[in-house]
Parts: C-alpha cells; structure tokens; sequence
C-alpha cells in the first residue's frame, strides 16, 4: 500500500527491516546506542560489529542520545548502506510529551537522510515494542509527520518505506495511511 505527498512516496510494507536494500534504515535505538533488544538487537546482529564500534564512537565524543533525536552510521554488513539511529519515547501514559518526542524522532531522521541526499529511507514502527508506545497512536503520528516532511521540505528523500513486523502493526498502519 502507498501514498504520495508531493510527489513523494509512502509505503507499507510486511517484513523485516535488516533486509532493505535503501540508502537509510532507522533504528529504533535506546539513548545508550550501545544496542538493545527488538529490532535494535537484529539490527545490529545482521549488520556487524562495525555499526556498533561507530555508535560507540559516537557517544563517546557526544554522550547518551536523548529521546527524540537521532545520529547517522555506517550500514556495516546490512543491504542498506547507512543506519540512522533514532531513539523513540517510552510510553508513559501520553502526558510526558510522548507524541511531540515521536515526531521529532521521525523529523530528525528525515532530516539526517535530506541533509545526506538520501533517496529511500526505512523506517521501522518506533516505540510500539518494548517501549510501549500504543501502535494505533503512533501509527498516526509517525504517518502525519512524515506526510507533512514529505509535502513541504524542498529536500526530502523520494520514497520512504514503512517495514512493519507484525500483522497487527501493518494492518494499524494500513488504516492510518488510508485516513489521512
Ligand atoms: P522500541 O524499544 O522503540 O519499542 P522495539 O524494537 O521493541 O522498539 O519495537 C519496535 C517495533 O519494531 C515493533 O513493532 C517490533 O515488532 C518491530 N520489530 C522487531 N524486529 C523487527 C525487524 N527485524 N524489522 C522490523 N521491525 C521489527
């Protein structure tokens, strides 16, 4: 299923993320970036140590990644070529500013792949697994916010895939896609 703002393209897909071929996958990463378990876990298991030694790296010259931001590697052994790190809200009942901090997580990812002139950027469904994120509330604001980046931003990346693991996500997502 897909939609397209301003010429860009949305899509949802079935599947497991450490598989695309595009030139950005996003992680849904922890503020230590040091790894963790979900799709983090495999995507640092299918990709190789190399991710892990840049993250590494990185929060050794910037500290922790706070919720709502993100940070760029290396792909290491993954079909896609780089990884953007993004670190999701964990669900605290919705009054903590969990949906403003899941935006900005999906705005600063597009933001990092636009600055890098990627054109295909994966993007797992952020904090709905062990964060606890309600999927039927993050399905509308992961899909709103990157609508809204897609239709306005004069630098954006022309497709950007959803890879769903769960029937019950895809299906989630597939509704929000289709009312908006
Ligand atoms: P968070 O800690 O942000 O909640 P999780 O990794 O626990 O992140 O879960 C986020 C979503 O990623 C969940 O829907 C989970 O089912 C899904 N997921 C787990 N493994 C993969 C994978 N290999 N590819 C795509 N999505 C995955």
């Amino acid at each position: 299923m897909e939609k397209t703002f301003s010429g860009r393209v949305v899509e949802l897909v079935p599947g497991d993320i450490t598989r695309q071929a595009v030139d950005a996958i996003v992680n849904a990463a922890n503020s230590t970036l040091l790894g963790g378990g979900g799709v983090d876990g495999a995507i640092h298991r299918a990709g190789g140590q190399a991710i892990l030694d840049e993250c590494r790296a990185i929060r050794a010259e910037r500290g922790e990644c706070p919720a709502g931001e993100a940070v760029l590697t290396g792909g290491g052994g993954l079909p896609a070529r780089h990884v953007i790190h993004a670190v999701g809200p964990v669900w605290r009942g919705g009054d903590q500013g969990e949906p403003e901090l899941l935006a900005s997580c999906y705005r600063n990812s597009l933001r990092i792949a636009a600055e890098h002139g990627f054109q295909s950027v994966a993007f797992p469904s952020i904090s709905t697994g062990i964060y606890g994120y309600p999927v039927t509330l993050a399905a509308s604001t992961a899909l709103a916010t990157v609508a809204s980046f897609l239709s306005s931003e004069p630098v954006a990346p022309l497709r950007v895939r959803f890879v769903l693991f769960d029937p019950v996500t895809f299906a989630t997502y597939a509704g929000a896609l289709e009312a908006l």
